[in-house]
């Protein structure tokens, strides 16, 4: 795994075991002694990761710790302590002031290692969605997340009733918000249907769960659709660093001791809510993004370019069944007049009127799509000649049947369209190709010129002998 970790430490040999710890894991390592240093070679490397001794009493490491927290560029690093002063109220301090997490001394390598991969592991999913966020949006703008509307789900699953309402309570008490208790993983699987927690606590410092089960259930939850994405936070048992370890690799997000003071429950339960609320935001925005690419504003309906690969979608499906599959294309007919006449508003509103009559007329497995000014295409899988005449005369009659509402205080106007369709089977055609899509498209083409040249508010299947 690729990553750039930055290693602030007063003391030399520290920073050597660090390092050669951390380049032994394949990570590019850069190293100084002092925050100063650090502020001035952050910029320069850009680091993913900070590794920062914060025991060091003659600089202020929380300050800094605050600062890279509070600027835009640098608040998504993730930053680790390899060292605090043993007391709850040190560790509090440091994870206050923005470290991810505090490692306990003497430092377990393989804690070390597995909160190192954790943390990227999220900056690096970050990352992801932000470049295709990115993508989406005009360079430099970049939009706040919005606040929560509603309180976070969190639930906490444990087996020992009394510890379970303890951590329930300690919860319910720091964060202001009701908080759900679960008994058993049994349990929380049936409540699924009700809704997904944000944040999942998982009770495993409780002697009644085995540590395989415990094991298992942060793999289970991280790979069902529903909780892969909520954030999992397990308590462990005070010491048993290989097990938080162990945990943070199958897809545990945070862990915590159980001697851990009630207020570090909170702050991490927090922390994860607000990581989560702005995953969630980015993750929205993403597909709202890729929604927008693929559909045509003015209508809702499919664009070009998705009916495209849809279409090659469906010539897939055709070869591998055997069935017959027809593009239907539709063109209104004297449409320029209806804009000279009424104006452009009044051709949107048809236009808008006739996407819904399209797509409320057609099945889930056929596509409705508009490529291009007034012109619709409608792709029928399994569908042969005789369907794809009845169809295309179906819609014909939903478009001049009808007259077409064009505003208020003006008349409904009758509008008419031609149709033109064909049909790709293998009875009619030789093997398809690469072209055979370009072929069948040329024909609908061909067909709807027929219709309109046949005087239009006609259908026309295009044929050989055409
Ligand atoms: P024909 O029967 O031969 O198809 O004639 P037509 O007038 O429908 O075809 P033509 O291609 O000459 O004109 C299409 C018109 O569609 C021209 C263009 O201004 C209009 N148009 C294209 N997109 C939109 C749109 O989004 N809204 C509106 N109101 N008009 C549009
Ligand atoms: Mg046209
Ligand atoms: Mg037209």
């Amino acid at each position: 795994m690729s990553g750039r970790i930055l290693i602030i430490d007063p003391v030399p040999t520290n920073r050597i075991v660090l390092k050669v710890k951390m380049m032994a894991a394949q990570y590019v390592v850069d190293t100084c002694n002092n925050c100063a240093e650090a502020i001035e070679l952050m910029c320069k490397v850009q680091p993913d990761l900070v590794l920062i001794n914060l025991l060091d009493k003659a600089e202020d490491g929380f300050a800094f710790c605050r600062k890279l927290r509070e600027n835009r560029a640098t608040r998504d690093i993730a930053i680790v302590s390899t060292g605090v002063a043993a007391t709850a109220k040190a560790r509090f301090r440091a994870l206050d002031a923005g470290a991810d997490d505090v490692l306990p001394r003497p430092i377990n390598d393989a804690l070390l290692l597995s909160r190192v991969r954790n943390l990227l592991r999220r900056r690096n999913a970050g990352m992801d969605l932000l470049h295709r966020d990115a993508a989406d949006r005009t360079f430099g703008f970049e939009e706040e997340p919005a606040p929560r509307l509603s309180p976070a789900r969190v639930s906490v699953i444990g087996y020992r009733a009394a510890d379970t309402v303890n951590c329930v309570n300690t919860l319910q008490d720091g964060l202001r918000q009701s908080v759900q208790m679960v008994s058993g993983a049994q349990q929380f699987v049936t409540m699924l249907e009700r809704g997904t927690p944000d944040v999942l606590i998982l009770q495993g410092a409780d002697e009644m769960i085995e540590q395989t089960a415990l094991l298992q259930m942060v793999c289970d939850f991280r790979a069902r659709v529903q909780t892969r994405h909520t954030a999992q936070l397990v308590i462990v048992p005070a010491q048993d660093h290989d097990l938080a370890a162990m945990l943070l690799d199958l897809g545990a997000t945070d862990v915590i001791f159980a001697d851990a003071p009630d207020a570090e429950l909170v702050l991490r339960t927090q922390r994860l809510i607000a990581n989560k609320t702005a995953d969630d935001h980015l993750r929205d925005r993403v597909r709202k993004g890729l929604q927008a690419a693929v559909t045509d504003p003015l209508t809702g309906l499919y664009n070009r370019r998705y009916a495209e690969a849809h279409l090659q979608r469906m010539v897939k499906h055709s070869e591998a069944s055997s069935q017959p599959y027809a593009v239907v294309m539709i063109d209104l007919d004297h449409f320029k007049s209806i804009n000279d006449r009424f104006g452009h508003a009044a051709g949107d509103m048809v236009l808008q009127e006739l996407s819904g009559r399209l797509k409320s007329a057609m099945h889930d497995g056929d596509l409705v799509a508009r490529i291009g000014g007034e012109e619709f295409l409608i792709a029928l899988p399994d569908t042969d000649i005789a369907a794809a005449e009845m169809t295309g005369e179906r819609l014909r009659k939903l478009i001049s049947g009808t007259p077409f509402s064009i505003g208020k205080g003006r008349d409904p106007l009758t509008v008419t369209a031609s149709v033109g369709i064909a049909v790709h089977s293998e009875a009619l055609d030789s093997a398809p190709d690469d072209t055979t899509l370009g072929h069948v498209f040329e024909r609908a083409d061909a067909a709807l010129y027929t219709a309109k040249s046949a005087g239009r508010d006609a259908v026309s299947v295009w044929s050989s002998a055409a």
